[in-house]
């Protein structure tokens, strides 16, 4: 198979490998609305064990497996405390509210990712009529490539459990998380009711996350799943694809990593871009005007960047990238990009 050009814009892009389409090809397979399908059956399993959950659900997205957590932990007039530039409040098209009636309150998210105890303990509401009730504490691993030290994660899941709150982990990319810090996913799965954790991110599998919980959790989110036309027949073709990944992807992740640091050196060699690397994601900033330019500068010469973001630091305008590492992608890659962005006419010192 050919190598697609570079592409940095998210891990999502990575196309499976030989070795996974051949999982995937001698798959057994049922319909798994009839409980039938021993792949995904297996692949449940061991997403469970590996998060130190009881059970797990196979869903087609992360959206999906965040949605079918946040309905099952919720009834209409419910509140969920999340993180304002978390995925669940910003990226979901508000789901649990939409199809839920569930209100999702967002707390802020300081430079590391994380939320604030004192913050969680302030949304809080008492119970009294005139208030949601609060019933959920949705954390996230990485936040945008950052990861949440176990420590960190074990004190705010730990006032929300005070308080009766339950606890959902959008894991989407907690595989990085477990790398970065050393602590084994198990551990972090602990501490929450619900984990759901990306096989279609850095893991590479072409779709697919996997949500895990208690078994009569589990049992209520499949229910919603079905609601929700998640139902899938013989979907352990799909699921071959994310066993491959755990059992394959998780350690490689590693690669990333290094390149992600590797990159961000690089780039800021350069002269104009400040880079800086978390986990597998590169956030590289370059002046306003250069940056508009770029993406379609890099089209030209057959690699592929996201639009940058327009931030204002002081006085300087200026425009901050996401690059994201995968599978699919060499030290030949970054370095390319890096000679490109060198060679770019528009790239001015910063
Ligand atoms: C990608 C992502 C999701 C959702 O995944 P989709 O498969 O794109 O629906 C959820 N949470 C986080 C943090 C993510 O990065």
């Amino acid at each position: 198979m050919n190598r697609p050009d570079p592409d940095f814009r998210s891990d999502t892009v990575t196309r499976p490998s030989a070795a996974m389409r051949a999982a995937m090809a001698e798959a057994e397979v049922g319909d798994d609305v009839y409980g039938e399908d021993a792949t995904v059956q297996a692949l449940e399993e061991q997403a469970a064990d590996r998060l130190g959950q009881e059970a797990g659900l196979f869903v087609a997205s992360g959206t999906q497996s965040n949605l079918c957590a946040l309905l099952t932990h919720l009834a209409r007039g419910d509140e969920v405390l999340s993180g304002e530039s978390y995925h669940i409040v910003r990226y979901e098209g508000g789901g649990a509210s939409v199809l839920g009636g569930a209100l999702i309150t967002p707390l802020p998210v300081d430079s590391c990712g994380g939320l604030a105890v004192g913050d969680i303990q302030a949304a809080i509401k008492p119970p009294d009529s005139h208030f949601a009730r609060t019933r959920l504490l949705s954390l996230e691993n990485t936040v945008h490539g950052v990861a949440q030290p176990l420590a960190r994660l074990q004190a705010l899941t730990g006032l929300a459990r005070q308080a009766g709150l339950a606890c959902h982990l959008d894991g989407a990319r907690l595989m990085n998380a477990v790398l970065e810090t050393g602590d084994e996913a198990a551990k972090f799965g602990q501490l929450f009711d619900s984990v759901s954790l990306c096989l279609s991110k850095g893991l590479g599998a072409p779709a697919g996350s996997v949500l895990t919980g208690s078994k009569p959790f589990i049992a209520a989110a499949r229910r919603w799943r079905k609601m929700l036309g998640g139902g899938m027949r013989q979907s352990g073709i799909l699921a071959a694809a994310g066993l491959y990944a755990l059992e394959h992807h998780c350690q490689r992740l590693a690669d990333d990593h290094k390149q992600a640091s590797q990159l961000a050196a690089a780039l800021n060699q350069t002269g104009g871009v400040r880079a800086e690397a978390a986990t597998n994601m590169v956030f590289a900033m370059l002046d306003w005007q250069a940056a508009m330019g770029l993406p379609d500068w890099l089209a030209k010469q057959n690699i592929r960047i996201s639009a940058p973001q327009k931030i204002q630091q002081g006085e300087a305008v200026l425009g901050r990238f996401r690059l994201v590492l995968h599978l699919d992608l060499d030290s030949r890659a970054s370095s390319r990009l890096v000679e490109e962005i060198a060679r770019y006419p528009g790239l001015q010192a910063i």
